[in-house]
């Protein structure tokens, strides 16, 4: 249960003072529904009023405050010009101009005679001063009310600054004083401010130097989140790890026949990866290990080869994939290790229901099933293992912390968990979704594999593309080509698939396969099966191939709009080709100009085959925030921490959870009960609840 302290940010933007459905609605877009969300939307610049100069000094197109005295109301002659009013102080004279505006309101606001303070940008026109719509004007005895600096918000369309910053304010007065949870000699040695000062202040900025992630308010509440997030994991990871594991020894007869069969021998970073996988199942503690590797690595039969080891011992074990594609795909690349080990694989995703669904579930629940392949669909309540020895997670970057969780949580004593990723995760990242699990590495590629040649070019050189790629095909290559899809107009996306498949079998002919997302299951199943038999010998499709797809055979991999695509997905897509032994090429078709950044991602990408110098360089050009698709990533979203910027805090902050859980691993001290404030401000709550009094 969250605390009562933490209720008041909690609740929704509509009650604060001054927010409607229409700009709780808006403020929704930017920020988030709650007042935690209003607080944790910082500033990403600010507007400095603080100059105050006599209007000769008066830098063209630079913000200023003005005292000036109103001389004048200019009639208009048209009513499609503006209102002008003139104004002037002792060294020269301005015009205010202001469209759509009435002359009442302007009498009212600029009285004739008066002295008014004026805030906003100055401009010549004409050789003339003036102001089109000062931000501010108010009477000299209502000086306050004029803010020497305003923080600027990242906003969306239809959202004024104004309403942002007043609902800020609003959300600032709901601050309640929370009990401190960091150590406080680590912060006085940082010279680090009290939380809720820290975001005062982060509100506040009255220089460049306030805005930036070092300075100290904006740190303290970066380290606020890092620290939540890996205590979380370190508290997730000691119960995890305290419960008992189960000592599964195979002995070695069914991973031997399964070898047989391979039509390679493992290179020796399988082998070194086998080795310690083994070694884990066999000890009885519980396994958690990440088994990290490049696109192609060959992580897949390092799974199944851990999956026989788990049956050998009298147990089962499970396969979760990301999309029902990839799962059907391990199932097919298992099935003839599995006959020839002879033990019995199926396969359960949201596709298998009614009568089929109940079949397998009483047979998972017998033990007549011995390996289990799946989607998510293997967590739901009602699939229940005789005796999950072994659950393994592929492409774990699509699955969140909670998600491995559950999974583990079917086995009633605890399975071993191998949890397999793809991409390469910087350092860093890895850090924060995975705090510090076993780590198991393939370094490199299987034997025999070249580089994929990787090229940028233009769209203008489509036909070119496509005759090239004629001549592939009539050689008997295979090509993916691959549309982007953004999820705001995946219907435009896909029309865009549809429409350039359609293009393609114009000179082609029924040689084109077209899958994307929105194909019935069964479809999509025929136009993969039709590709990797090769009766289709071009594939365009949106990114539902992005993740694990292995077809040997391929050997080109065309991008259309490449810029649109992270450089971690592209790396991917790229992993498609280059898998057999011939000679991959990669096209990254963009659309010029290409901006800055674009440019050296792609560049990026054609000159290194290495997923971690890439992912390395994502980071860099791109933040941390971006880097995997936070939502679809399930990796860790950071609001207040900039994992580019804040890398060393990162580690700080790994650090003393580690300390905070070997001393106070129930978080029962006075700095614990403030730490479980902090874990669930930052919605950490599942940690919580592995808590003896969560
Ligand atoms: P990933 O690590 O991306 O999941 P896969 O497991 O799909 O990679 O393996 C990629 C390809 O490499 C597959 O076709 C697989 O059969 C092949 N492969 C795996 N290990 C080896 C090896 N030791 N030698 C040759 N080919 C291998
Ligand atoms: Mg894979």
């Amino acid at each position: 249960m969250r605390p009562p302290i933490l209720f008041p940010l909690f609740a929704e933007t509509r009650s604060l003072p001054g927010v409607g459905p229409r700009l709780a609605q808006l403020i929704a877009k930017v920020a988030g529904g709650r007042i935690v969300d209003l607080l944790f939307h910082l500033p990403a610049g600010l507007i400095d009023r603080s100059w105050r100069p006599m209007l000769i000094e008066a830098d063209e197109g630079r913000i200023g405050t003005f005292t000036l005295n109103v001389l004048d109301h200019i009639a208009r002659r048209d009513p499609r010009q503006p209102f002008r009013v003139r104004c002037s102080d002792e060294t020269a004279a301005v015009e205010l101009v202001f469209f759509h505006a009435r002359l009442e309101y302007l009498s009212r606001l600029l009285p004739l005679g008066t002295k008014r303070i004026v805030s906003g940008r100055v401009e010549r026109f004409g050789g003339r001063l003036q102001m089109v719509h000062p931000d501010y004007i108010v009477a000299p005895e209502e000086a306050d009310q004029l803010p020497a600096h305003e923080p600027i918000y990242p906003l969306t369309e239809d959202l004024s600054g104004k309403a942002l910053a007043k609902a800020i304010q609003g959300a600032l007065a709901t601050l309640p004083v929370l009990p401190e949870w960091q150590d406080r000699a680590f912060l006085a040695a940082r010279g680090w401010p009290p939380f809720g000062d820290a975001i005062r202040a982060a509100h506040a900025p009255t220089g460049d130097s306030d805005l930036d992630p070092s300075a100290a308010p904006r740190a303290r509440l970066a380290f606020d989140e890092l620290l939540a997030n890996q205590l979380a994991l370190a508290l997730i990871r000691r119960r995890l790890r305290r419960r008992k594991g189960r000592a599964l020894a195979g002995d070695g007869r069914l991973v031997a026949r399964a070898r047989a069969v391979l039509p390679f021998v493992l290179t020796a970073a399988q082998e070194q990866a086998m080795a310690e996988i083994k070694a884990d199942m066999a000890a009885p503690l519980r396994m958690l290990r990440l088994l990290q590797g490049d696109v192609g690595a060959g992580k897949t039969i390092v799974a199944m080869l851990a999956m026989l080891n788990a049956v050998e011992a009298g147990a089962q074990a499970a396969l979760m994939a990301p999309t029902e594609l990839l799962a059907r795909q391990h199932l097919g690349a298992l099935a003839p290790l599995a006959g020839a080990a002879g033990v019995r694989l199926d396969i359960l995703t949201g596709r298998e229901r009614g009568a089929p669904r109940e079949q397998i579930l009483t047979r998972l629940a017998a033990g007549e099933i011995d390996i289990l392949v799946g989607t998510h669909a293997l967590f739901s309540e009602n699939v229940g293992f005789r005796d999950l020895g072994l659950a393994v997670v592929d492409e774990q970057h699509r699955f969140g912390v909670h998600q491995r969780l559950q999974l583990q949580g079917k086995a009633d004593s605890p399975a071993d968990v191998l949890v397999m990723t793809a991409t390469p995760i910087p350092r860093t990242l890895a850090l924060t979704a995975y705090g510090d699990m076993d780590v198991s590495r393939l370094a490199g590629l299987p034997p025999g594999r070249q580089p994929v040649d990787t090229r940028l070019v233009s769209t203008d050189r489509l036909e070119e593309v496509i005759t090239r790629l004629q001549q592939a095909i009539r050689r008997g290559e295979r090509a993916f080509w691959v549309c982007p899809l953004v999820e705001e107009s995946e219907k435009l996306d896909l029309a865009a698939a549809e429409e350039r498949a359609a293009a393609l079998a114009q000179c082609l002919g029924d040689k084109v396969g077209l899958v994307h997302g929105r194909l019935k299951p069964q479809e999509r199943d025929a136009a993969m099966a039709r590709f990797r038999a090769g009766e289709t010998q071009v594939l365009v499709a949106t990114t539902v191939i992005e993740v694990g797809v292995d077809v040997p055979e391929a050997t080109i991999m065309v991008i259309e709009h490449a810029e649109r695509f992270g450089l971690a997905q592209l790396h991917q897509l790229r992993g498609r080709v280059g898998r057999g032994a011939g000679r991959a090429i990669c096209l990254l078709l963009y659309q010029p100009p290409l901006g800055e950044t674009a440019k050296a991602r792609l560049t990026t990408l054609r000159d290194t085959n290495d997923g971690f110098v890439i992912a390395e360089e994502d980071l860099r050009l791109r933040g941390a925030g971006e880097l995997l698709g936070t939502r679809q990533s399930g990796m860790p979203a950071f609001r207040l921490a900039d994992l580019a910027a804040h890398g060393e805090l990162l580690a700080a902050a790994r650090d003393d959870a580690r300390l905070i859980v070997t001393r106070d691993p129930e978080l029962e001290s006075p700095r614990g009960q403030a730490l479980r404030v902090l874990l669930y401000l930052f919605e950490r709550d599942e940690a919580v609840r592995y808590l003896r009094a969560g």
